[in-house]
């Protein structure tokens, strides 16, 4: 069943189902971290439409390939790396803390769960995390200071493992690339014991990520979905919230809300 109410009813709707619940779970993507100041991929204007993303394959292959991601990473960690957590991450950050929310799932990469102080035993990032390197043949982790000295001592070449001459690539997710299996089998049994589970900020395209919400479903939860656009998972959740997250969210930020 579908329904979408305006912006105090699905406030009071969305505290009802979490004060409901025994087990809640946060389900996030880019549109949570807009507010912060880092575009998502698809809204209008979004990072899809001005850089599609270096499949992984082709970043394997490819030194220019590698060149051009290292390139970009460089340029977007100078623009986005002041962001600061958004409502939406105080939120949540406060439902953990408040032993309300058992977990949360990101598709993000950011780091902005971990700024709002949500313990890494609380979170699973199933994308990776931007904030380091990692060897693509021997898993030696590289620091992006390193990378980045290596980077500009070359004129702008990638660097290779000094181990194993391998390829070093930022630890994240790339499409193409294989989910990290532990992350992922810690989401699912988050996904399967909850009996809430609010997706939020997110277009749920990315697979294997986006079947999450079909599995909180199958386990018997209740499904919110909070996100400014429509998304194909709508006609089959409990509340549906086409608004902006910060807004619907403000009050969960504070005692009392
Ligand atoms: P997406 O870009 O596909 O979808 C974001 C969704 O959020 C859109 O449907 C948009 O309507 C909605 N949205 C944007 N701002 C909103 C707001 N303030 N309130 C409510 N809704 C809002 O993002 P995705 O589903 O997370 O998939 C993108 C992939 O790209 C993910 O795998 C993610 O790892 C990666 N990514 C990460 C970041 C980040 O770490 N902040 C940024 C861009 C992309
Ligand atoms: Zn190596």
């Amino acid at each position: 069943m579908m329904f979408e109410p305006d912006l105090k009813t699905a406030q009071a709707l969305l505290a009802d189902f979490i004060q409901d619940a025994t087990s809640v779970v946060a389900f996030t993507g880019a549109g949570l971290s807009t507010e912060c100041g880092i575009p998502d991929f698809r809204s209008p204007g979004g990072l899809w439409t001005q850089n599609k993303p270096i499949p992984f394959d082709a970043f394997v292959a490819h030194r220019e390939v590698r060149n051009e991601a290292w390139r970009r990473k460089f340029a977007m960690d100078a623009a986005f790396s002041g962001a600061v957590p958004g409502r939406g991450h105080k939120a949540l950050a406060r439902l953990v803390a408040n032993g309300r929310m058992s977990g949360i799932i990101t598709q993000n990469i950011d780091g902005l769960h971990q700024a709002s102080g949500v313990p890494d035993a609380a979170l699973v990032e199933l994308h990776g995390n931007g904030t380091y390197a990692t060897c693509l043949d021997c898993g030696t982790r590289q620091e992006l200071a390193w990378v980045r000295t290596q980077f500009e001592a070359t004129g702008g070449t990638a660097p290779d493992c000094p181990h194993c001459g391998g390829p070093v690539k930022s630890a994240t997710i790339s499409f193409g690339q294989a989910m990290p299996q532990r992350e992922m089998e810690r989401a699912i049994e988050l996904t399967q014991d909850c009996d809430l589970f609010i997706v939020l900020g997110s277009s749920l395209v990315v697979y294997p990520a986006a079947g999450l919400p079909a599995i909180a479903r199958r386990a018997g939860a209740n499904l919110v979905i909070l996100n400014r656009e429509a998304t194909d998972l709508d006609p089959v959740a409990d509340l549906v919230v086409r608004a902006d997250i910060g807004d619907v969210l403000e009050p969960f930020c504070t005692e009392g809300g």
